[in-house]
């Protein structure tokens, strides 16, 4: 029988990296993803090439209903199956000074980095806690454990992503089920497009932005069972960049 997990936001970037990760380590892929059809069939493409298999999940994260639709029709439509690693991945940045920040602004990146926690948590734990077994990976960024300039709204949803973490790990540690932040620092992805690339890497002590086949390792480590004993953790993926 598959074993499923499901990855927020697996179209692109690192969620991409993290679907093939899992798919490698034998998991049958739920691909989330809103709006970039090709970009989600592509991942779906090279996560079968990779020997795997998965499907694609069009909904978006912040909108609690159809995110609970979408997630009770898979389901239904898999009564014996349960998705065992879940990882919060989708996100958004829309950087301003708060000063200038439009209330938009802000209630979309609170929607999408961290609301969506509740929608897609929510409805997946529970078979997870009646199993005694499961995987939540939380994405969350450096900005949301030092709090960046430019990024209130992003910096609030990512911290509030690892209060979550912690909070909800103490919840369910009893039910074998593990919940573990990771906090990326600059990978080379879309979400970067348009920064100052050769000043940040002239910021980060390895010199380098990171590559999303970088977290999805460490995402990959945390789903497995060789990470039981490890949960409510935040850990930094930045080259040594505080
Ligand atoms: P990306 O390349 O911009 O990809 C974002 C992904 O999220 C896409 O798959 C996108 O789907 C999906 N998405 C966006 N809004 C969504 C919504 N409302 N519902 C469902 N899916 C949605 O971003 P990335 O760099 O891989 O970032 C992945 C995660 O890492 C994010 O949480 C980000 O905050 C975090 N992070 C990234 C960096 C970095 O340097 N890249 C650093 C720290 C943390 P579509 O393709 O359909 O648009």
């Amino acid at each position: 029988m598959s074993k499923y997990a499901f990855v927020s936001g697996g179209s692109r970037g690192i969620g991409r990296a993290v679907c093939l990760e899992l798919a490698r380590m034998g998991y049958s892929v739920l691909i989330n993803y809103v709006s970039n059809d090709a970009a989600a069939a592509e991942t779906l493409r090279l996560v079968e090439e990779a020997g795997g298999s998965g499907e694609l999940m069009k909904f978006d994260v912040a909108d609690q209903q159809a995110s609970l639709q979408a997630i009770t029709k898979w389901q239904e439509e898999h009564p014996d199956a349960y998705v065992e690693v879940l990882v919060n991945n989708a996100g958004v940045r829309k950087d301003n000074l708060l000063l200038w920040m439009e209330q938009e602004d802000w209630y979309d990146v609170i929607g999408t980095d961290l609301n969506s926690f509740y929608n897609i948590t929510k409805p997946f734990l529970q078979p997870m806690v009646v199993h005694k077994k499961g995987r939540i990976i939380n994405i969350t960024s450096l900005s949301g454990l030092k709090g960046l300039p430019g990024q209130t709204n992003y910096s609030a949803a990512k911290g509030g992503l690892i209060a979550a973490t912690k909070a909800l790990a103490q919840e369910v540690a009893p039910r074998k089920v593990t919940v573990n932040a990771v906090a990326p620092g600059f990978i080379s992805t879309d979400m970067v497009e348009g920064l100052d690339e050769a000043e940040l890497k002239s910021q980060i002590p390895a010199k380098r932005f990171g590559k999303p086949e970088e977290v999805a390792a460490l995402v990959g480590f945390l789903a497995s069972d060789s990470s039981s004993y490890i949960t409510g953790q935040v850990i930094s993926v930045n080259g040594g960049l505080y």
